[in-house]
């Protein structure tokens, strides 16, 4: 599978990098994307037909689906390519409802996705089948129901895990076992220290998890504009010696 990160912004999209967006592609299937933050839509232009993927979401912050609003005007009023059928959509269980009330013309209303996304909602642990990829979500720790996603191609057995947004807990561990890539959050910065309990994790842990489950390769990602990128990273390699890159809009690796 390529991994095209689409934006790695943390909380908030920051000048040339979305928010969150992380596309995963395999030849002969729609890809797979992984969150959709502001900005996300157009950088997907520039990569391939917006149309031609299913869309996961690890939860239902701003900065990880506003732009699920745009891609349904996409789809559904593109003039010449408008969607030629429905795609999969998975996420937290109140995600139509959510996403509904953005792109609803009536302040009550619910813009129902079913038209060009058929839904279903995640079970922590319970694997699903899209298209050339297994993904297994799990459950994770945030003020609001999330979850980071183990991802298996099928044939090669390549291996990705996406940490979402979480505070330190073991799921991401085992989430994250043994995996080619980890793609994982260090929205506090170098450290965790004076942070509110029960948010995000920082580069100390981030290299904790990434040693702890024996993951071959870490992309330190989800960092804020005001945090400091290096020291981030740098704080993740006193904890995990394997490969450490920054996550930054348009790398891309295959795996
Ligand atoms: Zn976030
Ligand atoms: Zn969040």
């Amino acid at each position: 599978m390529r991994l095209t990160i689409l934006g790695s912004s943390g909380s908030v999209p920051a000048p040339g990098n979305p928010a969150s967006g992380y596309l995963l592609s395999a030849p002969g299937a729609p890809s797979l994307l992984m969150d959709m933050g502001p900005g996300v839509l157009a950088h997907l232009q520039e990569i391939q037909d917006p149309n031609d993927a299913h869309v996961a979401f690890s939860h239902l912050h701003t900065d990880h689906c506003a732009d699920f609003a745009s891609l349904l005007v996409w789809r559904r009023f593109h003039p010449t390519a408008s969607a030629p059928g429905r795609n999969l959509c998975f996420g937290p269980t109140d995600t139509p409802n959510r996403l509904g009330r953005l792109s609803a013309d009536d302040p009550e209303g619910i813009d129902d996705m079913e038209d060009t996304f058929a839904f279903a909602p995640w079970v922590s642990g319970q694997p699903e089948l899209v298209d050339k990829f297994t993904v297994t979500p799990f459950s994770v720790v945030h003020p609001i129901q999330a979850f980071a996603m183990r991802v298996e191609e099928h044939g090669s057995g390549a291996t990705l895990a996406y940490s979402g947004d979480s505070a330190y807990t073991e799921a991401l561990i085992e989430a994250a076992r043994d995996v080619d890539v980890f793609l994982c959050e260090a929205t506090w910065g170098p450290s965790c220290e004076d942070k509110i309990p029960g948010m995000h994790i920082c580069g100390q842990d981030a290299g904790r998890i990434a040693a702890a489950a024996g993951v071959k390769k870490l992309i330190v990602t989800h960092i804020p504009p005001w945090a400091d990128k290096e020291a981030t990273v740098a704080a993740a390699a006193r904890f995990y010696d394997g490969p450490i890159e920054l996550g930054v809009p348009g790398m891309q690796i295959d795996l």
